[in-house]
């Protein structure tokens, strides 16, 4: 069987469907992303874009170029709560990815790598085994 993954913002107007693996899964340390969460990091975990689908609601979009690349990150939140939850970037054409923290359920996410550690809040202590990068990978950029 298919691995089927829900999830959905805050206030329950935004839902979603994931199938099958995810392409990557990674914990964010970078500045953008602090400051969209409001928070230490993000969880970002991409699908191909086919393997994602918006079940319910309609989704708000914000566009936003990165200062160190310039290329573009389309964030798309519930318009009734804020929520974050799935984004599509210029660097990863055909991936969707969806915020970690909406899954119904996180606990069956392997996050492996952490990415922008530079950047990351100074209290952070990285799980052991985990791949330290500290941007993010060189193709990528
Ligand atoms: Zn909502
Ligand atoms: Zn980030």
């Amino acid at each position: 069987m298919v691995d089927t993954h829900e999830g959905g913002c805050l206030c329950g107007t935004v839902r979603y469907r994931v199938v099958g693996q995810s392409t990557r899964a990674v914990v964010c340390h970078c500045r953008f992303c602090q400051r969209r969460t409001g928070s230490a990091f993000a969880i970002s975990v991409y699908f191909a874009e086919q393997d994602v689908a918006i079940t319910q609601g309609i989704l708000n979009t914000y566009e936003y170029r990165s200062d160190e690349s310039k290329r573009w990150l389309r964030m798309e939140f519930c318009p009734t709560c804020g929520t974050s939850v799935t984004w599509t970037v210029e660097f990863l054409p055909g991936e969707r990815a969806i915020a970690g923290g909406t899954l119904d359920d996180p606990n069956w996410l392997k996050l492996k790598r952490h990415v922008w550690t530079r950047s990351a809040q100074h209290w952070m202590v990285f799980p052991p085994e985990v791949e330290l990068l500290e941007t993010t990978l060189s193709q990528y950029k």
